[in-house]
């Protein structure tokens, strides 16, 4: 740890109530944290990681100022449970979150002590911005979009949050403030069904004429703004989103809420639509990238980056923040709808030439982008190549500010802050495990790499010094990992392993 940090960090855990005139060199202990969670981003997608055809300067300075993590990895290949562990320190698979619809309740504990109750109980405020995925009410309380909405984001540690329930493919299209939908006419009633048709509006399987994107599964129920969504939903027209406005509304919304918090410490969980489906980039953006509407939303991404560093500077709160970038999981380029993302991303690669994709539990399905900055309390920029969890975040920020957590409160998480500090840190847990939205379970141990038998298939091995591709399967060649990695496994399905 460098000297600076450790002056901080004592100053930290002196006291979350510390002073900014007690800091030293005019530092700030309690430094804002900001994480920023892009939706199915891939590996390949940002310049620093090798995007040529796609152009990412806000991102790219980040890095340059801070951390570089080269073998980071989401949790999950899909949104619900990689979100989960994040905020909880869990291992989803445990728990069968997989892919939620829309109806879910919500799926984590008001008593756990998730990310933003660790800030929150160290005297910040918290806020959530953009996605949210994990459920709203309880299975004897499914939510009423229509009236106070019991069982979210601020049931589980943000003292704010302007969010979209699910995903910006499913109804309903609407955001909510806190626990009300924004903007909702109370004459014209939300109802929001995964099982059949409700209300008139139109569908893209009945109406294929009213479309502006055409799906291709599972994207045919109710018509919002000419593209087709999960599930149906009436009422609510007012209150219904522009796609091509939602990435600059979230960001407005952030910008917002640091301006509001300026003069105490804040945590915010900044999780904006781009780059999941449908691709909607507003005017600026379409047709700016060299990688087809796959790039353009992106660069959207990276400008929205910018303008918070930006408004952070403006307020000289960028020295002594902490940002994180980084991505729930891998995309699919062609999933949903056809966008023509598939078609005319030309030679970009979203997975840095690995193998596997969103669902995947091959490298490039959970392997991503992670950009770590906060010039106030790191020496100089590094590039750390060591493997790093993201399930990890909330032990590894309290390690690095100075929190106390307990064992049960870290839950599966492991500190690993010393990789944050110093390039030559040693490795912080002996392995990581990943899962598909299935549940099935990969681990990365050294240069293996073990995938856990899954339904009608055997478990694969591969050495991904040797085969970085994940081409040629070792598990008969090498039992003995083999079997070394499945009891592992084993023994952390029971709950004894970290
Ligand atoms: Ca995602």
């Amino acid at each position: 740890m460098n000297s600076k940090l450790i002056a901080m960090t004592a100053m930290m855990a002196a006291g979350a109530s510390a002073a900014a005139s007690d800091a030293p060199d005019g530092m700030r202990p309690n430094p804002n944290v900001i994480v920023i969670l892009a939706d199915d981003l891939g590996y390949g997608d940002i310049g620093c990681y090798g995007s040529r055809f796609i152009s990412t300067p806000n991102i790219d300075a980040l890095a340059r100022e801070g951390v570089r993590f080269t073998n980071a990895y989401a949790p999950a290949s899909t949104s619900s449970p990689s979100r989960y562990s994040l905020l909880t320190g869990k291992y989803a698979w445990r728990r069968n979150v997989g892919i939620l619809p829309a109806d879910a309740p919500l799926t984590i504990g008001s008593d756990e002590l998730t990310l933003p109750a660790l800030f929150r109980r160290n005297g910040y405020a918290t806020a959530l911005v953009g996605k949210w995925h994990l459920g709203l009410g309880s299975p004897d309380r499914p939510v009423d979009f229509n009236s106070s909405i019991a069982g979210g984001p601020l049931d589980v540690g943000f003292d704010y949050a302007y969010f979209f329930p699910a995903t910006n493919d499913r109804v309903p299209c609407v955001y909510i403030e806190n626990d009300r939908v924004e903007g909702l006419d109370p004459s014209d009633p939300i109802e929001v069904s995964y099982r059949h048709k409700v209300g008139s509006d139109p569908t893209g399987k009945e109406n294929p004429e009213l479309l502006t994107l055409k799906p291709i599964w599972g994207h045919d129920a109710t018509i919002v703004n000419g593209i087709s969504r999960i599930g149906w939903m009436s009422g609510g027209h007012n209150a219904r989103w522009d796609d091509s406005q939602m990435a600059g509304n979230l960001l407005s919304h952030l910008l917002d809420y640091v301006e509001a918090h300026k003069d105490r410490p804040f945590f915010v969980y900044y999780a904006p639509n781009n780059a999941h489906e449908p691709r909607v980039p507003s005017a600026p953006f379409r047709g700016k990238s060299a990688a087809g509407i796959y790039g353009d939303v992106i660069e959207e991404f990276d400008y929205c980056v910018g303008e918070l560093v930006a408004a952070l500077k403006e307020r000289d709160l960028y020295d002594n923040t902490i940002i994180v970038v980084t991505s729930d999981n891998a995309p699919m380029i062609k999933e949903g709808y056809d966008d023509g993302a598939f078609e005319n991303i030309g030679f970009h690669d979203p997975y840095g030439d690995m193998r596997g994709e969103k669902y995947s539990l091959y490298e490039g399905g959970t392997r991503v982008p992670f950009v770590y900055s906060w010039p106030a309390g790191l020496d100089r920029p590094f590039e750390q190549t060591q493997r790093f969890g993201f399930l990890d975040l909330k032990s590894t920020l309290a390690g690095l500010l100075g929190f106390s957590l307990t064992e049960a409160e870290a839950a599966d998480g492991v500190d690993g802050s010393a990789l944050f500090t110093s390039v030559s840190a040693p490795v912080y847990r002996e392995y990581i495990l990943t899962q598909n939205n299935g549940g099935d379970i990969a681990l990365r141990l050294g240069d293996w790499k073990y995938i856990a038998p899954r339904r009608g298939a055997g478990s694969e091995l591969y050495n991904l010094a040797a085969d970085p591709h994940e081409l040629h399967d070792l598990s008969l060649a090498c039992p003995q990992e083999s079997r070394k990695f499945r009891k592992i496994i084993e023994r952390d399905s029971l709950g004894r392993g970290k």
